[in-house]
C-alpha cells in the first residue's frame, strides 16, 4: 500500500525531529507569514474549549495555503498534569488533506513541530525587526518551548549573552545548559534587569499579569511576546504596546488572543495600528524605522505555521526510503 493507492503517511514524533531542523521551520513559517499577508493562505477560526475532565484545554487550528497547496488541521491542547506522567502538557497531531480531493493525506506527530515552528516565528520577528547590532538576549520564561526559542533566536544575530528571569528561577538551570551548550554566558536576573539590559526579549510564559513594564524596556529593543495565546493571558504591559510598533503573525487573533488584546481593550492601541509581518516580509512594510524604535511582535499561533512544518515532515517522510504508510 503506498499514498498514490489511498495509504495515509504516518510520520512519527521522532521522525518529525530528524526532519525538520531549525533552518526548515524558520523557512516554512517565513513563506507562510507572506503567503498570508498577501491573501494566499488562510486560517479557519480556532476552536478551544475546556472539556471539563484532566482541566485540559483542547480544539483544532486550520488552514489552507492555497499557495503551497496545504490544507490540514492541528488537532489537539493543554494537559497541565502531563507533566506528573512523563508526557508534555502541549499534546496535538497534525491531519492534512489532499486539497484536489479532502482525502487524508498524512498523519503527523505535532508536539515537536508546534515547539521548532513557534521558535520559527520569534525567529522570524528577530531577523526582521531587532536591530542589526543586538548584544543582549533575554528570556522571560524557562517552561518547555523556552529552550527551543532560545536556540532559534540565537542565531537571528551575534548575542553575547543571556540574562533571563523565570517565577522559579531554579527552572532556569535547564535554559542555562542551552546557553551554554551554543557558547553563550548566561545570567539569572529579575525581570526589570533583563528589560534594562536586553536588546531582545522573548516572552514565553503562561501568565495572565504582566510580567514585563513599559518604563523597564530599553530604547530600540525588540520583544517577540510568545506566551499569549488565549483571552485574559497576559505577559507584559499594555503601555508597552502603546509606544512600540506592534507586529504580529494573524491581526484577528492579536487582537483578540493575543498580547495586543489588553492594549485595545483599553484604548491604548488601534486595531489598525498592529502589523502583519508578512508585510515586512514582502516589503508593504519597512519594520523598524529608526534604532530607538521599541518593535514588539505579538506572535498567537496560527494553525498554518503547523500545516507549514508538517507539510516540510510530509515531504521529508516520502523522500525517505521507508515511508510508514497506512490504510485506514
Ligand atoms: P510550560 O508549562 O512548559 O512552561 C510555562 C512557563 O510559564 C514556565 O516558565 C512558568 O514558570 C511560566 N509561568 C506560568 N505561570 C506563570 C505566571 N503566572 N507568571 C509568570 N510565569 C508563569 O509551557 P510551554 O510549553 O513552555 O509554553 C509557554 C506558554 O507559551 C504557554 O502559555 C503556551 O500556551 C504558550 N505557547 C504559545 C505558542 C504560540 O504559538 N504563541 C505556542 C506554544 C505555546
Amino acid at each position: 500500500m503506498d499514498e498514490a493507492s489511498g495509504g495515509v503517511l504516518v510520520v512519527s514524533e521522532e521522525d518529525c525531529q530528524r526532519l525538520v531542523g531549525r533552518l526548515a521551520a524558520f523557512a516554512a513559517v517565513e513563506a507562510v507569514f507572506a503567503a498570508m499577508e498577501r491573501g494566499d493562505a488562510h486560517n479557519f477560526p480556532v476552536v478551544r474549549e475546556a472539556i471539563g475532565h484532566a482541566d485540559a484545554l483542547y480544539g483544532f487550528k486550520s488552514g489552507f495555503d492555497r499557495a503551497g497547496l496545504v490544507l490540514g488541521v492541528k488537532s489537539g491542547g493543554y494537559w497541565p498534569g502531563n507533566s506528573t506522567k512523563g508526557l508534555t502538557n502541549h499534546q496535538s497531531t497534525v491531519f492534512l488533506f489532499d486539497p484536489d480531493t479532502g482525502r487524508l493525506k498524512a498523519l503527523v506527530g505535532g508536539n515537536y513541530l508546534t515547539a521548532v515552528r513557534t521558535a520559527a516565528s520569534s525567529a522570524v520577528s528577530i531577523a526582521r525587526l531587532a536591530r542589526k547590532d543586538a548584544k543582549v538576549l533575554g528570556m522571560i520564561g524557562a517552561g518547555h518551548q523556552a529552550a527551543f526559542q532560545l536556540r532559534a533566536a540565537a542565531e537571528q544575530r551575534a548575542f553575547e549573552r543571556v540574562v533571563a528571569w523565570n517565577r522559579r528561577s531554579e527552572a532556569l538551570a535547564r535554559l542555562a545548559e542551552v546557553a551554554e551548550e551554543i557558547g553563550l554566558p548566561f545570567e539569572s536576573a529579575s525581570a526589570e534587569a533583563v528589560g534594562a539590559q536586553a536588546d531582545v526579549i522573548i516572552t514565553i510564559t503562561s501568565a495572565f499579569e504582566p510580567l514585563l513594564m513599559a518604563d523597564w524596556i530599553k530604547p530600540g529593543a525588540h520583544l517577540a511576546c510568545m506566551g499569549t495565546d488565549t483571552k485574559g493571558k497576559q505577559e507584559v504591559d499594555p503601555a508597552l504596546l502603546a509606544k512600540a510598533r506592534v507586529f504580529t503573525d494573524e491581526v484577528a487573533q492579536s487582537v483578540t488572543i493575543g498580547e495586543a488584546q489588553h492594549a485595545v481593550a483599553a484604548g491604548l492601541l488601534a486595531e489598525s495600528a498592529v502589523m502583519p509581518i508578512g508585510a515586512v516580509i514582502n516589503g508593504a512594510d519597512p519594520g523598524r524605522r529608526s534604532a530607538d524604535e521599541i518593535t514588539l511582535f505579538d506572535g498567537t499561533g496560527v494553525g498554518l505555521q503547523d500545516l507549514a512544518v508538517a507539510d516540510v515532515a510530509a515531504r521529508g517522510a516520502r523522500a525517505s526510503t521507508r515511508p510508514q504508510v497506512v490504510t485506514i
